[in-house]
């Protein structure tokens, strides 16, 4: 019995695409947020000498960078979890080959090591 069939595949594969329709809106909302920090920025500089507002528009650009940077990791290992899924490898610990485990798979459906090699 493959994992990568049947019905808890497919229920495992709507949780997936659920998780990773979610962050990509968020990488999305993100990459619009750096857009408009980096446009007042833009303005700001061009408006203002003293440009008050740089230092503080600098913060907020390194917290939405590093904001993006997690949810893009996250979408990634949502990606790698379909490729997994469709191989037939999901559930396997990339690490040591072992069962990853449902309860941890519950939790962190993008999960790709068990609980020991994580
Ligand atoms: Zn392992």
């Amino acid at each position: 019995m493959s994992e990568g069939t049947g019905a808890g595949a497919a229920r495992t594969r709507e949780v997936l695409e659920g998780e990773r329709e979610r962050t990509l809106a968020a990488v999305r909302a993100l990459e619009r947020d750096r857009e408009g920090i980096v446009e007042s920025a833009r303005l700001s500089a061009v408006d203002d000498e003293h440009d008050p507002e740089g230092a503080t528009l600098g913060f907020e650009r390194a917290h939405v960078e590093a904001l993006l940077a997690s949810a893009r990791g996250r979408l990634d290992d949502l990606d790698r979890a379909l490729e997994r899924l469709a191989a037939g490898t999901y559930g396997v610990c990339t690490s040591c080959g072992g069962p990853v485990g449902a309860g941890r798979l519950e939790a962190r459906p993008a999960a790709a090591l068990c609980i020991s090699c994580a």
